[in-house]
Formats: structure tokens, sequence, C-alpha cells
């Protein structure tokens, strides 16, 4: 059985004690460890054993949990039976845009995609209602898919640009032109579910901070350098994530001479430079695919497809500028031009150069890592919103804010 991912960020929905998140708790226990049983969650988190039997059957008949064979067979007393989580108990659908196409997901919460589908848009055309009525064919397509076991959450479209997740408004991106300002405020009626706007790369980001691999970094930053440049950045903080928000990278000027017309109306813009679309219109290839992941497959075949000397140059110039601001303790670079190893030893290169480690004002250099390839970090990250809500729902935890993450070794009186 697949694990439940981002388990951290849910069980910081769930408080740190008290009665009102007290079933979250039980939950994140369960999934975090193997072989958890009633008994043991009412020692470890001092909680009466008929609050905790209630609290688990409550979390069973839902769908999040199950209950597996007796742990101790043959002894005395009544057998202890094993409880483990359920991570297709609860599903969702998370849409978003890769280069010019709108994609959608339906996925539970230990990130496996059930069904996947996209449809490609004219992105330069493409209004309001056309986009919606994309969107909303897709979702329902997705939801046809639900399998009969498995609770929806809700849907989550995850966007490029700036993104005002609280008002659910799509006010800019530089690649949809005519999206300007665009309100789902009526979604969530039209869809009769939760419905959620985030911005992509911090879901991504959020996803990869949860990864045992990145636990050791306490600052982050992610370089998107794909069809468009982005970055998003985070810090962990005594209270969960906290993110930094710094407007639109992509839009750096690196070159205050060139005369190259990015999509913002402005020039100069690392993204008219380096970023790939802007690629795509100075090679002039239309076998080229605008698609990334489908542009990181030609570039593994033939790296050499282009000079990326400027690129690279222009790359590592924003990296330093964002490092100077930032200082995150660690670099993620995504994208299809990260996956190329003899571009990313160039970077490398060309950063500790500009941002030398023995420079007074740097105070040692971060080292730049590659991003696995694909979307699917930004599915899970995205999916999380949709079900971090609806487990506060189902545990009845509204008025908790985000708290401190739980430790499994607290033993907190709880009851
Ligand atoms: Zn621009």
């Amino acid at each position: 059985m697949k694990r439940i991912q981002l388990l951290d960020y849910y069980s910081g929905l769930f408080g740190a004690a008290g009665p009102e998140g007290r079933k979250g708790r039980i939950l994140a226990r369960i999934a975090g460890s193997d072989g958890q049983t009633r008994k043991r969650l009412a020692e470890d988190m001092c909680i009466r054993p008929a609050t905790v039997s209630k609290l688990v059957l409550e979390l069973i008949q839902v769908g999040l949990v199950r209950e597996g064979r007796p742990e101790v067979a043959g002894q005395k007393g009544r057998p202890e039976i094993a409880l483990a989580a359920n991570p297709q108990g609860l599903v969702s659908i998370v849409c978003n845009t890769v280069s010019r196409g709108l994609h959608c997901a339906l996925v539970d919460m230990a990130g496996k995609v059930l069904v996947a589908d996209q449809c490609e848009l004219d992105a330069d055309t493409i209004g309001h209602e056309a986009f919606v009525a994309a969107l909303l064919d897709l979702v329902r397509a997705a939801e046809g898919h639900v399998p009969l076991d498995s609770r929806l959450a809700g849907v989550v479209l995850s966007l490029p640009g700036i993104v005002d997740e609280d008002n659910r408004v799509w006010r800019y991106a530089a690649h949809w032109p005519n999206l300007t300002e665009l309100d789902f405020a009526g979604m969530e009626a039209r869809l009769g579910m939760p419905f959620l706007l985030a911005k992509n790369l911090k879901c991504e980001l959020r996803a990869r901070m949860s990864e045992s691999d990145a636990r050791a970094h306490d600052a982050t930053l992610l370089l998107h350098w794909g069809y468009g440049i982005g970055a998003a950045f985070a810090r962990r903080g005594a209270l969960d994530l906290q993110y930094g928000s710094f407007g639109e990278v992509g839009h750096f000027c690196v070159d205050p001479r060139s005369t190259a017309r990015c999509k913002c109306g402005m020039t100069g813009c690392i993204e008219a430079e380096a970023g790939l679309w802007a690629l795509l219109d100075r090679l002039g290839d239309p076998s080229l695919p605008s698609d990334e992941w489908g542009f990181a497959d030609v570039l593994a075949a033939r790296p050499d497809v282009a000079d990326w000397s400027m690129s690279i140059e222009y790359i590592a110039l924003c990296l330093r500028n964002l490092v100077l601001t930032l200082k995150p303790d660690h670099c993620v670079i995504t994208g299809p031009f990260s996956q190329t190893p003899q571009i990313m030893r160039a970077l490398r290169a060309r950063f500790s150069e500009v941002m030398p480690a023995n420079a007074l004002v740097v105070g040692g250099t971060p080292d730049l890592d590659v991003g696995a390839p694909g979307i699917g970090y930004e599915v899970v990250g995205a999916s999380a919103l949709a079900f971090g809500e609806a487990l506060k729902n189902i545990c009845g935890v509204q008025g908790l804010g985000v708290s401190k993450t739980m430790s499994r070794t607290d033993m907190q009186a709880d009851d």
C-alpha cells in the first residue's frame, strides 16, 4: 500500500493538542507508521480507549482508515487489529497548464494518478468562456472515473503567472493574454464541489520540500526554466512552510539592450532570451514540440539543437540575484533544460563564477540540484490543497490554522 503524501502538511492542519484536531492526529499517526492499533494509539496519545475507538470508527466509516488482520492471535483478551490509512479514500481532480495545453488528473492521497487527460488550447486567442468550458469538460470527464469507494475532495486549478488564490482570480499570465482577470468565483456552484485556485510553482515546491532528501534544507528556491521562467521560494518556519511571494521572475531584465520583445510587452526579459517559447520562435522549426516534456525528449537526443551559452549566462545571473535576495540554502532547477547534463554542467560552472563562494557578501553558495522531470510534484502539491480542506471538514478542525507539525514521539496529554 502506498503511503499518503504530504502527511506533515496535513498534520499541521490538526493542531498539536486539544480535542478539536484529535481525529486528524489519530489519522496522521495511523498513516505515518505501520501496525498502529487502537490500544497503541490510546497509550501513545494519552486518550481514553473508548474515545479512540469512537474516532477510529468514524475514520473507517468515511473510508480513510481500514482494518487489517489481528496483530496478535492466540493471546489472552481481544486480539489487536492493525489499522492502516486508505490513500484512495479521498481523491481530487487537479487541472494545470503545461506549456499551452490544459491537463487534468484524478489523483489519490498517495499521489497516484488514476486517470489523466489533456486538451490543446490556442493560448494566444482563447478567452474566458472557452477556457472555462474546456476546464468544465475535463473536470466532468474525470469526475466520471471516481472509484465507487472514494470520496471526491474537489478540484484544484494550478496556474502560472499571477494567481490570487484567496479570491480565486487568475490575474495575469504572459502566455494566455486574453485570460487576464479571469474570475473563478462561480465555479464551485457550477461544479457542485469545492474549487480552489493555486499558483503552480508553489504547489510543486510544497511537494518537493516534503521529500526526505529535501528535509535537510531550511530554505529552498525552485527555479523553473521551461516554456516560461518562474520561481518559488519557501523557508521552514516554526509554523509550517512559509512562502515568499516575489512577482514575475521571468520578466527580470537581463539585457537592457535587447530588442527581443517579450510576451509581457517589455524587452530585455529573461523569458524572451532563454524561455522555451522564445527559443522555438528563434529556431523556427515546426517539428520541435512546444510541450516542455516533449522538448526534453528532443534535448535528450539532440542536446546541441541550439547554442545554450547566452541562455546559461542569463539563468546564472537570474540565480545570483535570487540567491542574494532570498538566501536559500538549496536551489532546485526544474524543466526540460535542467534534464540535460551538459547544460547543467555549464550552468553550475557559470553560477560559481558569477556567485563565487569566497565573495564576502555571499556566505556560502547553494548547490544547484536538478528537479525530477514531469508534472508529478505539481499535481501532488496542488491536490494537497483540496485534501487538506476535505480532511479539515471530516476531522472537524475548522477553527484551527496551520500549526506546529505533530511530533510522532510527542507524549502529550490529549484527553
Ligand atoms: Zn517579459
